[in-house]
């Protein structure tokens, strides 16, 4: 019996809705499920407007071109993070300033950015890692001294919130990933571009529909339409959002079955804590998460090396991620590190990923917790 890490949220109608839009004879982009998503979103969250994109990398490459990003601005974000947080504002010719993270939610440490601002800063990306908010009221008091722009990498925090506020809507724009293996995908990969400032609203419409005013157009607002700006293809075609629809049909439910397991691992695994073989995560006051992931910390680099064959050889699938971006070949090129790496590479060394799906079940995450017990003599 083997346990994956991973399963794409299935719910049962996303095979109904994608011939629906087949059959719809509209298929390319601001089709019917992509119109009803949209709504769904600016709804739910809260938000001024949403944007389905190709991925959330694409959404953060918009918000790059949305704010003119150019050759020698700074952008700050955290070096433990996905590639894409940096990526695609160094695609603009943008340096990299990264911040060490807290070591209690692997987010970014909002002491330390004050110190990396330079004449030159431009945006500060927090990473809302494993669903968990980044102290956003303190980024934001710090972008508005500095009069930078905040985008919100919430690739990972669909149905998370910080003091009442949906993340991704209390920067000026916020990024989220439909890839496979996050809480809601479309079909595999997606993503989600949310404008928090109405200012980006009219612009972000011709940036994705490939530097075109084709949207005014379809709105009667123009009478042929033209190329007036820089642009790309970023609009998500509508099979894919099809897929989505049934899932974010079902998100409560979604929601709360990730949630259950959550809690399952944290009960079974607390005692370890308790007795110092383990770290488990931190939830902050006015954090209210996802379950998008469940981790645990161990000892070091070598006991997790360790604990993660041990799970494979007893047929569980957990994984680690992100070697801190400032480490890497590209990093090297394109960023510094802004102060000491205190956290980022150490705790990065230490954390483990167990399987987390919306379906995975209680006798599973039993067995999972068991066999950690084993592996500590516990
Ligand atoms: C998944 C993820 C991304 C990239 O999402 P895609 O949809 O695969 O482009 C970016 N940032 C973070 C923090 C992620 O977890």
């Amino acid at each position: 019996m083997l346990i994956s890490f991973n399963k794409p949220p299935f719910t049962g109608n996303e095979e109904k809705y994608i011939l629906e839009s087949i059959k719809s004879s509209k298929i390319s982009g601001e089709g019917e499920f992509t119109l009803k998503c949209h709504k769904w979103f600016e709804e739910k969250l809260q938000c001024k407007k949403a944007f389905l994109t190709p991925s959330c990398t694409h959404a953060l490459e918009m918000a790059a071109i949305l704010l003119d990003i150019k050759e020698g601005d700074e952008v700050i974000i955290p070096s433990y993070t996905f590639v894409s947080t940096a990526n695609a504002f160094v695609l603009r010719g943008a340096k990299i300033v990264f911040v060490d993270i807290r070591p209690d939610t692997m987010n970014i440490d909002e002491a330390k950015i004050e110190e990396a601002i330079t004449s030159k800063t431009k945006v500060i990306v927090p990473v809302h890692y494993a669903g968990v908010a980044c102290a956003m009221d303190t980024i934001m008091d710090i972008a508005k001294k500095y009069n930078l722009f905040v985008v919100e990498d919430a690739a990972q925090g669909m149905m998370s919130s910080y003091k009442g506020k949906a993340l991704g809507t209390i920067g000026h724009l916020g990024a989220f990933s439909f890839h496979e293996t996050k809480n809601y995908t479309s079909a595999g990969e997606g993503g989600l571009l949310i404008i928090n400032d109405k200012n980006f609203i009219q612009r972000a419409e011709i940036i994705r529909e490939k530097g075109t005013n084709r949207s005014q157009f379809f709105r009667g607002m123009v009478d042929k339409y033209s190329w007036v700006d820089l642009g790309s293809s970023y609009l998500m075609n509508d099979v894919s959002a099809a897929y989505l629809w049934g899932n974010l049909e079902k998100a409560n439910e979604i929601n709360q079955n990730r949630l259950n397991s959550w809690q399952k691992y944290y009960d079974g695994l607390k005692e370890l804590e308790n007795r110092g073989f383990i770290e488990l995560p931190k939830i902050p006051d006015g954090c209210v998460q996802n379950a998008h992931m469940f981790y645990i910390k161990v000892k070091d680099l070598e006991e997790r090396s360790v604990l993660l064959e041990y799970l494979k050889g007893n047929d569980i699938y957990a994984v680690f991620h992100y070697v801190p971006l400032h480490s890497a070949e590209a990093g090297l090129k394109f960023s510094r590190f802004s102060g000491k790496d205190i956290y980022t590479t150490k705790e990065s060394e230490r954390l483990i990923r167990l399987p987390m799906y919306y379906g995975l079940e209680n006798k599973d995450i039993k067995h999972i917790v068991d066999v950690i017990y084993k592996f500590f003599g516990a």
